[in-house]
């Protein structure tokens, strides 16, 4: 319900939005959570209905590009409508208030609202001594207050998730599930995330009054449960040992594989692309340039050099599930990459997790042919540390959406 007691269909109604234009936005939602497409009509009456949850989005060491990347949302006509209808109490970038009246809203609703409302937490904490402080307090203080008490918090971007490119400086930056462990934390990795996504974990909140299944690193399995490589429209050159040897070059021209200029798809996860960026246009790849792994675990120093080959050596796949599967595809893909039958080893996700024996394809170059930019030693390795506890199994992908039951936030 909106300030001025209009629905959701009322208030679409009043901004042009058509009937037709809303339920398609349903069912881009349905598509992107992974849920059968007749979930768009039960999105569509949970969204109509649904009581205005307040939402709390606080700001740290950050460059603000997760808040610009879903101020640029695609559906804009419906989603910036279906932003609308949680409660921004706080946003520093788009608030009117400011100063002592800002930090006011965001205090009150801490209080009154205690464990019923969303927070969003954008960049890095800072927790050296001194770094960081807003209205007096310590951005670990406001990000445990703000977290503590919220029924749920996104942390949106690499920096909010693990500390991103600033946890090894002096401000001692770290991810929100770092500075309060045991938190209810969606992570929603990426460099800066994709708002789609953001948004389809809004939507299924608003719909099923609860964030969407987890893996290991707390993001959501839709989003971030399969290899870019599964999904990217180049694999058929992969598949086939085409690829681009120089930037420019004819096979560069043509769309080949870019893994021996370094791309980091078969070891990183995201739906990239498939939701892509600037409203589906296009993704990174697709435009050219490799994938450099924004969506992993501390990728600016797992997947760096971004430009280096990946090895076929331990370390390969440090962004892949929790999940057995996802463990078995390393394995798969190492060995099979060792016997420079990479691409038909992977074909399918069942073979490749029971199958390492799968029949190869046409020889691509050896990948540890030793350019001399490829990741050795240093990178790519373990995400650094045990992932947080996630109570257990994740539920899989694809399967039925939670119970309908919950109380979403008021
Ligand atoms: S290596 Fe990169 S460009 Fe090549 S198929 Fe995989 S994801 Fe696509
Ligand atoms: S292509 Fe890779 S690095 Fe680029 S935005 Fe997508 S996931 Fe991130």
């Amino acid at each position: 319900m909106f300030p001025s007691g209009q629905t959701l269909p009322e208030r679409l109604e009043e901004r042009g939005v058509s009937r037709r234009t809303f339920v398609s936005f349903c069912g881009v939602m349905a598509a992107t959570l992974a849920l059968p497409a007749a979930y768009r009509t039960k999105i569509a009456e949970a969204l109509s209905s649904v009581t205005r949850p307040v939402l709390i989005w606080r700001q740290f060491q950050d460059c603000a590009g997760n808040s610009e990347s879903i101020l640029r949302s695609p559906h804009p006509e419906v989603a910036e409508i279906v932003l609308e209808t949680l409660a921004w109490n706080y946003h520093e970038l788009i608030m009117a208030g400011s100063g002592e009246q800002a930090e006011a809203m965001s205090t009150q609703a801490v209080r009154d609202l205690k464990g019923k409302y969303i927070a969003v937490i954008e960049g890095a904490i800072p927790s050296g001594d001194g770094y960081c402080t807003i209205g007096g307090r310590s951005a670990v203080d406001i990000a445990r207050d703000v977290v503590g008490n919220a029924a749920a918090t996104l942390a949106v971007g690499a920096c909010a998730w693990d500390g991103g490119l600033v946890q090894h400086g002096p401000t001692e930056g770290q991810g929100v599930q770092d500075v309060v462990p045991g938190a209810n934390v969606v992570n929603l990795g990426g460099c800066p995330h994709n708002s789609a996504n953001t948004v389809a974990v809004l939507v299924h909140y608003l719909t099923f009054g609860q964030m969407p299944a987890l893996d290991q690193y707390n993001r959501p399995l839709f989003a971030y449960g399969d290899l870019i490589h599964d999904q990217c429209e180049r694999r058929a050159y992969y598949d086939a040992g085409l690829f681009v040897e120089a930037w420019g070059d004819e096979g560069h021209r043509k769309g080949y594989c870019l893994y021996k200029m370094g791309c980091k798809g078969p070891a990183a996860t995201y739906n990239c692309p498939n939701v892509r960026w600037n409203g589906g246009t296009s993704w990174p790849v697709e435009a050219g340039h490799n994938c450099i792994g924004c969506a992993s675990p501390e990728f600016w120093s797992t997947m760096s050099p971004f430009y280096g080959r990946l090895p076929n050596v331990e370390g390969f796949g440090a962004d892949t599930t929790a999940e057995t599967l996802g463990l078995a595809v390393v394995g798969a893909t190492t060995v099979a990459m060792a016997a420079h039958g990479v691409g038909k080893a992977i074909h399918s996700r069942t073979v490749r997790a029971h199958d390492s024996s799968a029949p190869a394809g046409p020889e691509p170059p050896p990948p540890g042919s030793a350019p001399t930019d490829t990741v050795t030693d240093s990178a790519p390795t373990a995400s650094g540390g045990e992932p947080p506890a996630t109570g257990g199994e994740p539920p899989a992908t694809g399967g039925e959406p939670p119970a309908t039951g919950g109380e979403p936030a008021p």
